[in-house]
């Protein structure tokens, strides 16, 4: 096992990774911008190194600054947590290629799941149901665009091959909109991802999000931790997850799981994934992939009792699978609430000092987050305060014990979703189960009705 990993992150994934090495009795070097130096991650760990000015680009997006804080401390891995570099096939290689291990899958599958083209076809070739749509990437005349648009039938989905976060997307409904849909698309994920290449899908009206959680070791063997239903999103991004989907039949769960798991041998991936899918009308759907550690990876620690951060540092150390797929036990229901700095309607960040916090607790309550009474929250990286997790015997017991946490928690001096939650946690449609992916956004476009 290692001795000493170099946390790649911050906020509360950099405690969360700290968390998982200390139990191990790892050491831990964090690497953090100016803006972090207060940060309880920062102080708690065996060493810390200032990389940077608080621009990401200059600080956690710095390749050459990490690199050397891991050589200048003596780190032998490097766990990237999720979003700034644990996708980037680039630093993986880097990494490795300094004498480090990369806490994460080999850079062959970051690359090939990174562009969602090459993804997609990888997967068809696996034997993964994915959304139809065109072959691969779409080609540049536009009468065969028209002709690719009419075969998948309207509306479609235009998306960047390269995109993420939720962005370069664009729904089409009529053919008349198709090809300014194509060339805008184009230009954006030109802009925001340097890569021109888009493709198109069928636009599911009604789908559920539900993702599959793996994890392989280096020597083929897969497992499947179950599924999480993300459907609770505001504008492709998710607000709150839970495990297990609510009302999904185990042999469906079953035939689906072991589809991911089949992909990750004939891939050789190795460490923890994410199959993302559509769900509607009893079939899955592929959209993507994600070859890192994400963020409502608790849900799934709680209904399973394995800890996904500990799972990835133990294969990236080369040691395999602790357990097969009939070890694998799911029991219970967990349901986790994203909690952000900001307005709880309008969605404006709302950065600024925490002037009074008073986390929540219980039976079954776990709170992931960094943050603390006197903390600010910097303005320059994602809004996310923290999550708060709600565990039970059954989706009822979790869902009592979430509006409970909620009711208890205090955040003071700045703006929270918190009441967003408390909203939802009573919301009869979201509390039976099953909704949509749209469900959200158009429960708030009513409500905002309604006020007016
Ligand atoms: P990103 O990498 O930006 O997260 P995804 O491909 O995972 O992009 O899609 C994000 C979200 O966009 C999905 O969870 C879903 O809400 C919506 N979406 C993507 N593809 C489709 C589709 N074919 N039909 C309907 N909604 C879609």
């Amino acid at each position: 096992m290692f001795e000493k990993i170099l946390i790649a992150n911050r906020g509360e994934i950099a405690l969360r990774i700290q968390r998982a090495c200390r139990e191990m009795g790892i050491r831990t070097v964090v690497v953090h911008s100016e803006a972090d130096t207060e940060a309880k991650y920062v102080k708690l760990a065996d060493e810390s190194v200032c990389i940077g000015p608080p621009p990401a680009a200059a600080s956690y997006l710095n390749i050459p600054a990490i690199i050397s804080a891991a050589e200048v401390t003596d780190a032998e891995a490097i766990h990237p947590g999720y979003g700034f570099l644990s996708e980037n096939a680039d630093f993986a290689e880097k990494v490795e290629r300094s004498g480090f291990v990369f806490i994460g899958p080999r850079p062959e599958n970051i690359r090939l799941m990174g562009d969602k083209v090459s993804a997609k076809q990888a997967m068809t070739k696996a034997g993964v149901p994915t959304v139809p749509g065109s072959d691969g990437a779409l080609p540049e005349d536009p009468k065969e665009i028209v002709r690719i648009a009419r075969k998948v039938g309207y509306p479609v989905i235009i998306k960047a091959a390269g995109g993420g976060g939720g962005r370069g997307m664009r729904v089409v409904h009529t053919e008349a909109a198709l090809l300014n849909a194509v060339s805008m698309t184009r230009a954006e994920a030109q802009a925001a991802f340097a890569n021109p290449v888009v493709y198109l899908e069928r636009y599911l009206e009604q789908p559920r999000h539900i993702e599959i959680q793996v994890l392989a070791d280096a020597y083929k063997n897969a497992v499947y931790l179950g599924e999480r239903d993300c459907s609770l999103q505001r504008r492709h991004q998710k607000v709150i997850e839970e495990a297990p989907a609510p009302d999904l039949p185990a042999k469906m769960r079953e035939r689906i799981g072991e589809r991911c798991v089949d992909a990750c041998r004939k891939i050789a991936y190795r460490g923890a994934g994410t199959f993302e899918f559509l769900y509607e009308d009893g079939e899955f759907y592929f959209i993507e992939m994600n070859t890192r550690v994400q963020v409502e990876h608790p849900v799934t620690e709680m209904i399973t009792g394995i800890d996904i951060v500990q799972e990835q540092i133990r294969i990236a150390a080369g040691e395999k699978l602790r357990f097969r797929q009939k070890d694998i036990q799911l029991r219970g229901h967990a349901i986790e609430c994203r909690i952000n700095a900001e307005d709880p309607y309008r969605f404006t960040p709302s950065p600024g000092k925490i002037t009074s916090y008073h986390p929540p607790g219980g039976p079954g309550i776990r709170v992931d987050s960094h943050v603390y009474q006197g903390y600010t929250v910097p303005p320059n990286y994602d809004s996310m305060l923290g999550k708060v997790i709600a565990y039970g015997a059954s989706r009822e017991q979790a869902m009592s014990r979430m509006r409970v946490a909620l009711s208890e928690m205090v955040v003071e001096g700045i703006r929270t979703n918190l009441e967003l939650h408390r909203d939802l946690l009573s919301d009869t449609r979201f509390t039976r189960g099953g909704v949509s992916i749209h469900y959200l956004e158009q429960k708030l476009a009513q409500d905002e009705k309604k006020k007016k």
